[in-house]
């Protein structure tokens, strides 16, 4: 991979190598882009079989940092850490300390929080050494609620434009996955909504609990794709668009709470192609970003709801440019972070004098 190529084709700000001999930490700390405001990212831990997948890595992540941001309203830029290491084995208080004051060296232009192999303890231990660390013990703690919160108002958005009403009353909806995003988004269609809700899970005791406590109804795993629903909420894993599942869906709209729902672009085409209304995960499922942003004004749960309900005027908008644009909503959302970050950037850069 040639670095500054790649970074000069996707506006890239910034690239750190972040190394510590006695706690043996190998970091790399990457911001994208910070028109809007100071990066924020999660750190993931990670064992990378070449140190280039690592740079890779921090590169796309902490673009899709910037791209969730902005099209979530925040003003945030972004940025995301990599440690290359395993999780499981290669922590330790040293670790976190060293990587503490590489973010506190920045500045304040990255703000860090927890990612795949990090925890909540393990930032606890990085507040120690930079007051640029989001989402530790005691502070905004589980963001799922939030999620789910968001995805709901999302999917009222996308109700709106298939089915003429915002209501989800009588909708059929398939969750597939009662964790938990899931459970709370099984909650809300359920208890607020009065929707039909068809859930699925690997695991019987998540599935047992919602079931327990509301009245939804349970498929097996294999079976949620092709359930004749009007919706499909994928809270579960990533990928689960792809040309086997394509086939099956009936549903009209997609709208969950999974991160990387699509397999590859294509299958955004295709949904397209197909009047699959999809809600572009990144959009739909940023109540989790807000409410770790919330943290940097004095974290307040009520505010941090109120701003993942404008998660329904986000999905709106991105509906708005795939009409305008006739592109695919996975592309909409991309052009509406853009255009953002582009018309920020313009009214910033306004001299003040003071
Ligand atoms: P979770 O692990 O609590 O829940 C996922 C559930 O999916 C589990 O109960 C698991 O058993 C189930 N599952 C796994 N494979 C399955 C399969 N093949 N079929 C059916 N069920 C299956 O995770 P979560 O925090 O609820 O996150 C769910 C998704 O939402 C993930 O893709 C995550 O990246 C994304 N997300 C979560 C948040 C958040 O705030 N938690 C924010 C943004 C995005």
């Amino acid at each position: 991979m040639k670095i500054f190529d790649y970074m000069e084709k996707y506006d890239f700000e910034q690239l750190v190598f972040n190394y510590d001999k006695t706690s043996g930490l190998k970091a790399l700390i990457c911001i994208h882009n910070t028109v809007l405001g100071p990066a924020l990212g999660g750190t993931r831990m990670w064992v990378y079989d070449k140190e280039e997948d690592a740079i890779e890595d921090v590169l796309r992540l902490a673009r899709g940092m910037t791209y969730k941001a902005a099209v979530t309203g925040l003003n945030l830029g972004g940025g995301k850490a990599v440690i290359i290491g395993d999780p499981k084995k290669e922590k330790s208080e040293g670790m976190w300390r060293a990587f503490g004051r590489f973010v506190q060296s920045l500045n304040g232009r990255y703000y860090t929080a927890i990612d795949m192999g990090t925890t909540i303890y393990d930032m606890e231990i990085v507040a120690q050494e930079t007051d640029f660390v989001t989402g530790i013990p005691g502070a905004s703690g589980d963001p799922s609620p939030v999620t789910a919160y968001g995805v709901w108002h999302g999917m009222q958005a996308c109700a709106e434009e298939a089915f003429g009403s915002r209501s989800l009353k009588g909708k059929k909806i398939a969750v597939q996955g009662a964790g938990n995003v899931g459970y709370y988004l099984i909650r809300h269609l359920v208890e607020d909504e009065g929707a039909e809700v068809i859930a699925t899970d690997i695991d019987e005791n998540k599935l047992n609990k919602v079931v327990d406590e509301f009245a939804v109804k349970v498929v097996k795993p294999e079976e949620i794709y092709s359930l004749d629903v009007d919706i499909f909420a994928p809270c579960a894993l990533g990928a689960v668009i792809n040309d086997k599942t394509m086939e099956q869906i009936k549903a009209k709209v997609i709208a969950g709470g999974a991160n990387n729902v699509l397999e590859a672009e294509k299958h955004g085409e295709i949904l397209a192609e197909k009047g699959i209304l999809y809600a572009p995960d990144y959009v739909i499922n940023s109540g989790g970003l807000i409410n770790v942003a919330d943290e940097l004004k004095g974290y307040d749960r009520e505010r941090a709801l109120r701003t993942a309900s404008g998660i329904y005027n986000n999905v709106k908008q991105v509906i708005e440019i795939a009409r305008r644009d006739n592109v695919p909503t996975y592309k909409a959302a991309d052009r509406l972070a853009e255009e953002r970050i582009e018309k920020m950037g313009r009214i910033q850069s306004n001299f003040i004098p003071g």
